[in-house]
């Protein structure tokens, strides 16, 4: 069966897929929205739920009250032996996933949004080099529909559903390296003991126990529940659920409320979000934050950014040519900070926990400049230089050098990513080219080894 054809459809009803459903109704273009979760599942996930306030504010959108469940004064970084400690300022919240998903839903179906929900998206029809239609199957009775659009959106997660499907030489298609992921498990833990300072996240650093991640409790509740989870890098041989088991639980006594696990792409962004009449967006794009594993905050932007782009391009005839603004806009936005975090994450990912103590012990870098870190992507010269001197006063020349690497490349990475970022698709493999020059040069230079293409 064709139904009827519509401006976009959109595949997935996370929090990527419903951003961009509600901003595409909201430019007034007709939007179906495809999700294989059956409707009261839709939003239920493994995720810490912790999410920077200002990424709501910069896209417009203001959660209401009962979809939060804790108000967060900051993070803070405790080291591998837990004796130090760094408080990192920052408004945040914590979110129940279900309720902010259905929220977020809500407001899609009240601005038109038809939303196909215990629909898969099965395969794609390709006809004149785009993106023709797609065909869904009803999980309920296992019937299918053929849905035609002039774009379209993978949001479709992690594993993506839509873009692993198009053809080869659309750059859009991209497989990633096993270790651009990290595998992690999380529990919702009921505590029998409120926690006594539920106002901060707390991400415990231990290359040990989470080896190329970390673990976090995130109170909620007033702290009388916690998001507890260890994250792990992909492809190496790690088990999240086995050292979470081992390391994390056994530390609280409670009554495990949810479990669930899940893959989180910490990289820097797919070189290209657009590609004939497809657009991507979210963990299917990888727009997470390399560091921390963060993707709520960027995916809702990058799905504000593409409805915008959307909805000027089809007014001039869908293509990649007329979707280009999405990657420049993205790039400006948050993609160059993600190419210079993913260069720190490599060498994060390789510190051993005595260099990581000994950051920690001597106090080389503050909250504040942690914050610049991770909301500004910034190492300035000024974090560089205080570590300069502490470095070389306590004799640590090997570090201090690696440090030294590790911001060269991070400049050069921004620079690529933002003032040569191509103008049009034409120069855009040209431009791969350099960036994949740019990151193995680096890789090889600090040790580090990226692993085979992922299977899928
Ligand atoms: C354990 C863990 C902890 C995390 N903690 C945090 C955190 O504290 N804060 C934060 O900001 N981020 C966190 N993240 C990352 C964050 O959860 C993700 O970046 C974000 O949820 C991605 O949203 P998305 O919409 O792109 O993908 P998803 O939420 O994965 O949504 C994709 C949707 O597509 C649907 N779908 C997939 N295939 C098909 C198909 N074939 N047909 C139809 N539908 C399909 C899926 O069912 C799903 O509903 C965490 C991730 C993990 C794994």
């Amino acid at each position: 069966m064709l139904l009827e054809p519509y401006d976009v459809v959109v595949v997935g009803a996370g929090v990527a897929g419903l951003t961009s459903s509600l901003k595409l109704a909201e430019e007034g273009l007709r939007t179906a929205l495809v999700e294989r979760r059956p409707l009261n599942k839709i939003g239920e996930r493994a995720c810490g739920d912790a999410v920077g306030l200002h990424h709501f504010r910069e896209i417009g959108l203001e959660p209401p009250s009962h979809v939060v469940k804790q108000e967060y004064r900051g993070i803070v970084l405790v080291s591998p032996s837990g004796r130090h400690r760094i408080f990192v300022p920052g408004e945040g919240i914590g979110v129940d996933s279900v309720k902010f998903a259905q929220w977020l839903l809500g407001e899609c179906v009240r601005r038109g949004v038809e939303l196909l929900h215990s629909h898969h998206l099965e395969s794609v029809k390709i006809s004149g080099g785009v993106l023709e239609r797609v065909v869904v199957r009803d999980l309920t009775n296992g019937s299918r529909k053929e849905l035609a659009a002039k774009a379209y959106v993978d949001a479709s997660g992690a594993v993506p559903a839509l873009r692993t499907k198009l053809p080869d030489e659309w750059p859009i298609s991209e497989r990633p390296r096993v270790t651009d992921y990290n595998a992690a498990f999380r529990e919702i833990v009921e505590l029998g003991e409120p926690l006594s300072n539920p106002d901060y996240a707390a991400i415990y650093l231990n290359n040990d126990v989470a080896p190329g991640g970390y673990w976090w409790a995130f109170p909620t509740s007033s702290g009388r529940e916690v998001n507890l989870g260890l994250g792990v890098v992909m492809g190496m041989g790690f088990n999240p659920r086995k050292n979470y088991e081992s390391f994390v639980k056994p530390l609280f006594n409670g009554r495990t409320v949810h479990s669930a696990g899940g893959l989180v792409p910490t990289r820097r962004p797919l070189p290209t979000l657009v590609w004939r009449n497809v657009v991507v967006v979210g963990d299917a794009a990888y727009t997470v934050n390399p560091v921390h594993g963060g993707g709520r905050g960027s995916s809702m932007l990058a799905a504000s950014i593409a409805a915008r782009n959307i909805a000027e391009a089809i007014n001039l005839g869908v293509s990649e040519e007329t979707l280009w603004g999405m990657n420049v806009d993205y790039m400006k936005a948050y993609g160059a900070k993600q190419a210079k975090l993913d260069v720190l994450r490599m060498y994060l990912q390789l510190m051993k926990n005595d260099d990581l103590e000994f950051l920690f012990e001597k106090k080389v870098v503050s909250g504040d400049q942690v914050y610049d870190l991770g909301i500004k992507g910034r190492l300035s010269e000024e974090v560089l230089n205080s570590m300069r001197k502490i470095l070389s006063l306590i004799a640590r020349p090997s570090l201090l050098n690696k440090l030294r690497i590790v911001k060269s490349y991070m400049d050069r990475a921004e620079k690529l990513y933002l003032d040569y970022y191509p103008k049009s698709p034409k120069e855009m493999f040209k431009w791969i080219e350099a960036v994949n020059e740019l990151y193995s040069e680096y890789s090889k230079l600090i040790g580090y080894a990226p692993g085979p293409k992922v299977s899928w």
